[in-house]
């Protein structure tokens, strides 16, 4: 298991939805945010299926999921942008569309390290997180090389590091211990995932977010056990790019 990467100067987050990247790298964010990196997100779907309200406004939804996740990005410590490509929930593509307006993030915001869901990962059901995944990886070998997209006007751009969460292989570990409370708090700016993800049913009740926190805390102990870190976040990193 490798530990920590040197503090990129760039990151880039592509979640399927808000709050996936608070889950996958929040604390990591955090942590680089505070060393001087620039975090940035960009989030491939609009977030409209995130309820189990039937009566839920969804339109609604996704504006209040935007606001959202930028409190979320804001909470981690980050001043980057936080961009939202607006895919229908549920029924994103790992298509040539949307590769093509990564690929132009990727050479916009120029990140050295980008960071996503893992599409190897086995036995996945959402099919959102497994299309992110691909799109992630489809884009970078396209912003790479200059024969892809070249109306694009940006010039090319290869990121240093690919970090994969909830990797089916992991062997990267971020040591995240310092930085949990930011992450507990980006994840807590998704207010309308308390019901439906973080299993908090009365957001004034401190029993439930302390057990929300607990269960994170876990996972998050369970993520750093091998490496011997009290509290991390665990990746695939391809540093072949
Ligand atoms: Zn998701």
């Amino acid at each position: 298991m490798d530990l920590n990467l040197p503090v990129p100067r760039v990151a880039l987050a592509i979640p399927a939805h808000p709050d996936d990247a608070e889950f996958g790298c929040g604390g990591t964010f955090a942590k680089w945010a505070a060393a001087g990196c620039r975090i940035h997100h960009l989030v491939c779907t609009d977030g409209s299926k995130g309820t189990w309200d039937p009566k839920q406004d969804v339109a609604e939804l996704v504006t209040v999921r935007q606001d959202e996740q930028r409190a979320a990005s804001h909470a981690l410590g980050g001043a980057g942008d936080v961009v939202f490509l607006g895919w229908p929930d549920g029924e994103l593509d790992a298509g040539v569309r949307q590769r093509w307006q990564v690929a132009y993030w990727i050479r916009r915001l120029r990140p050295d390290v980008v960071l996503g869901h893992d599409p190897w990962r086995r036995y996945r059901l959402h099919p959102d997180h497994r299309a992110a995944g691909f799109l992630l990886t489809d884009a970078v070998v396209a912003a790479r090389d200059p024969h892809f997209f070249p109306e694009q006007g940006e010039p090319p751009h290869r990121p240093g590091v690919v970090l994969l969460w909830e990797a089916e292989e992991p062997d990267h570990v971020e040591d995240i211990t310092a930085h949990f409370d930011a992450k507990i708090e980006a994840l807590l700016a998704h207010r309308s995932q308390y019901r439906s993800t973080m299993r908090i049913e009365d957001a004034a009740s401190g029993e439930e977010v302390a057990a929300f926190r607990r269960r994170v805390a876990e996972w998050a102990a369970d993520q750093g056990a091998n490496a011997g870190v009290a509290l991390a976040e665990r990746f695939k990193a391809i540093t072949q790019v």
